[in-house]
């Protein structure tokens, strides 16, 4: 028995990392969906046919396109009940890497901020009269605290969190929020969007050189066992599979019961927020 039967699901960004492995588990446990991403051919690969999922190219910076995607949701399927606001952009770097980064940080702020706005917008005044709805939205750990390296990035999942909170306080009773804090989760295609790869230290601070080891020895095949078995309290990296069972564990629930914040670790993991 799933509460998610029957519940349909929207899920910005699913055409890879976090927001395809959501799609596919949302589907497995009888949900309908609504998938979102900038490419519909890659989210016709990641999630392949499916008569419960409708996928659609969408920017989440284009309110239009989310709204339009709320609409056909409506159409297809009678209305969302969840909005996953999942589609993010990492382009870590220091403050000296302005003239390389600044677009791109540009862009942040419009994705992971505007972005998740924009998705809350689109489903608001239909879940407030549908008399219920679930928003999750994606922040980080990196959003906890300020370090070297992602100021931009932190401070959008830091406004992420006060979106959320904000929402909570103003819908209580109407609408669910669960804020989702990951720590770092490779392979996932967000590191791709690295400016700097010197500024994740950050968030490793002086565990960066053991994690880099760590690291280079997992991609190479060549890593403990113990560090990649998650049956083990050696277990470093957390497998993005594994993060997406406890996003689905949260949004899985009665309507009455609201997780509201999740962070997953891996138990060996390095980070220092
Ligand atoms: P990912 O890069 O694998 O997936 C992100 C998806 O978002 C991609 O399919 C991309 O095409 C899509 N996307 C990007 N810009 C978009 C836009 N403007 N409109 C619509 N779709 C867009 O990354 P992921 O690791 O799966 O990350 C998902 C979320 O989790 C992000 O918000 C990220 O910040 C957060 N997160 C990830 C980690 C991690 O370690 N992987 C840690 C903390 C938080």
């Amino acid at each position: 028995m799933s509460y998610l039967r029957d519940r349909v699901v929207m899920i910005t960004g699913a055409a890879g990392g976090f927001g395809a492995l959501l799609a596919l588990r949302c589907l497995e446990r009888g949900a309908f969906v609504v998938a979102l991403d900038l490419d519909e051919t890659a989210l016709a690969a990641a999630i392949g046919p499916s008569e419960r999922c409708l996928m659609r190219s969408a920017d989440v910076t284009n309110i239009s396109d989310l709204t339009g995607a709320v609409a056909a949701g409506v159409e297809a399927f009678g209305g969302i009940d969840v909005l996953v606001n999942n589609a993010g952009i990492m382009p870590l770097a220091f403050y000296r890497d302005h003239a390389e980064a600044g677009e791109a940080w540009a862009r942040c702020i419009d994705v992971n901020i505007k972005g998740v706005l924009n998705g809350i917008i689109a489903v608001h005044d239909q879940m407030i009269s549908a008399g219920r709805g679930h928003v999750v939205n994606l922040s980080s750990i990196y959003g906890n605290a300020a370090v070297a390296g992602s100021a931009v990035y932190g401070a959008t999942k830091a406004a992420v969190n006060q979106l959320s909170e904000s929402l909570r306080l103003e819908s209580q009773g109407k609408i669910k929020v669960t804020v989702v804090k990951p720590t770092g989760v490779p392979g996932t295609g967000l590191g791709g969007g690295v400016i700097n790869p010197s500024a994740i230290a950050g968030i490793l601070g002086a565990n960066y050189e053991g994690y880099m080891g760590t690291m280079g020895q997992i991609a190479a095949g060549s890593a403990d066992p113990a560090l990649v078995s998650k049956d083990t309290i050696e277990y470093a990296a957390l497998d993005p599979e594994l993060l997406v069972e406890q996003m689905l564990h949260a949004m899985d629930q009665p309507w009455g019961v609201v997780i509201s914040e999740i962070t997953v670790r891996a138990a060996n993991d390095r980070y220092v927020i």
